[in-house]
């Protein structure tokens, strides 16, 4: 500890000193990491979460413009309906011998959702979610290789694709993830394509026995020139199993999966995230065809059968279809695209703003960029504004909540044009860097 750090940190980072010496990496999520937002400074933890607002350890009051728990609450946190609903399922009773009737409830409302679709698997985690997909898909076309694309979990199958030249995964979301501990004889089963880069995936179909083509609807931007479709086309002439994993882009644009939009209908697709507005619940959909190949391996699991996911998935769907909450944050995020780019022009920066509407993440093309993007965090985080350069948009996103967002944006783009004009960035920043990707953290 530097000299009476003691008497100016935030109990956040004081527990997650403690939670370095007792959990390896300090935390669960990569994602929430406090080095990826504002690293010695980042309140890390909170005691409460309502609506889009959270507190942290010492009572402070943030508006949480950034991942909104990654993803996961696009009707806001606590939502009121969900939590009752959760509620009325905890003194009913959790857990029992007999299986919970919401989850044939939920299967079923999936497939209402999604008619190419003809049954279902639930799990609690969108990475468990894939490597169910996965073995269904592998155990469906008798083969091992699959070809991917995009972000799907920490699961053996998924990080062996990083073996033999750990630079296979970069461009996936996250760079650098590092494959130790997972078995080398797995080398070869796995070969990460470009999204829209159709060539690519052909070549590769082409060259290798390639059983299964996982992929994300999109992730920075969409598809070009029939992408989706001529995958689809390839898929179907080879007969290959196309799964679409949309843990993350589901129920932002569409009810349902992303693929609604664009008119293609994959073998199978994942969810996560949002389904359960902030309960672990995540499901693989799929055509019969397919998912019937669950039955000719083993995938089973204890709490699989608990009951708040499926309740609170079945509650959560119900206010989405209500509220079409997928319109709303889309048009939300829309605002918020438009008016990055202006704040940018105004202060004469350059900036790239990418993602679906709805999980909007922007950069700067410029040297110091990871720099500004610190300052963003600090800056913003004193005006009491959680805030990177992405933002998981809410239904609790009113119109007055950005435009606070854009006032107190305002000064620390002009602060980010004086940097670029001369001004030491270093001196700006309070602490250290945040970091980007997977870093081994001591
Ligand atoms: N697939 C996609 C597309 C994701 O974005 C994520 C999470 N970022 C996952 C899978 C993994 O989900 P989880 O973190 O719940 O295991």
């Amino acid at each position: 500890m530097k000299n009476n750090e003691g008497a100016t940190i935030g109990t956040g980072q004081k527990l997650y000193k403690r939670a370095k010496r007792v959990i390896p990496g300090g935390n669960m999520l990569l994602s929430k990491k406090p080095e990826m937002f504002l690293p010695d400074q980042w309140p890390a933890y909170f005691s409460k979460a309502k609506g889009c607002k959270v507190w942290d350890l010492d009572g402070n009051e943030f508006i949480d413009m950034s991942i909104m728990g990654i993803g996961t609450n696009t009707l806001g946190y606590g939502h009121p309906e969900v939590d009752a609903a959760v509620m009325q399922t905890l003194s009913a009773g959790n857990m029992s011998t007999f299986n919970c009737p919401e989850e044939v409830y939920l299967a079923e409302k999936l497939i209402e959702m999604h008619p190419w679709a003809d049954m279902v698997r639930l799990a609690r985690s969108g990475g468990e979610a894939n490597s169910v997909a996965i073995r269904i898909a592998r155990a469906a076309s008798g083969k091992d290789k699959v070809a991917i694309c995009g972000y799907h979990g920490w699961h053996d199958w998924y990080l062996s694709a990083n073996l033999g030249d750990d630079k296979s995964l970069d461009g996936h979301l996250l760079p650098g993830l590092e494959p130790k501990g997972v078995p080398r004889n797995l080398k070869g089963t796995v070969f990460p394509f470009n999204y829209n880069n159709f060539d690519e995936i052909e070549a590769l179909v082409n060259t290798q026995d390639i059983g299964v083509i996982k992929m994300e609807v999109v992730r920075n931007s969409g598809p070009e020139v029939n992408f989706l479709h001529k995958v689809r086309k390839l898929a179907t002439d080879r007969n290959i199993v196309l799964i679409f994993d949309e843990c993350t882009s589901g129920f932002r644009e569409t009810f349902g999966g992303l693929h609604k939009k664009y008119g293609v209908e994959p073998d199978m697709a994942m969810f996560g995230k949002a389904l359960g507005n902030g309960y672990a619940i995540t499901a693989i959909i799929g055509k019969r065809a397919v998912m019937e190949a669950a039955q000719s391996t083993f995938i089973s699991s204890t709490f699989w059968t608990e009951r708040i996911g499926p309740t609170a998935a079945l509650k959560t769907l119900e206010v989405m279809e209500r509220e079409k909450s997928w319109e709303r944050i889309t048009q939300t995020g829309r605002n918020i695209g438009e008016r990055l780019r202006a704040l940018a022009k105004k202060h004469d920066l350059p900036i790239k703003v990418h993602g679906i509407p709805a999980l909007t993440n922007f950069g700067f093309p410029l040297r110091d960029a990871l720099k500004y993007k610190t300052l963003i965090t600090q800056e913003m985080l004193k005006k009491g504004i959680l805030a990177t350069t992405i933002i998981f948009v809410c239904t609790e996103h009113t119109p007055a909540l950005v435009d606070q967002y854009f006032e107190a944006l305002d000064p620390i783009f002009a602060l980010i044009k004086e940097c670029e004009s001369g001004r030491s960035v270093d001196d700006l920043l309070e602490g250290p860097v945040c970091h980007a990707g997977f870093k081994r953290l001591n």
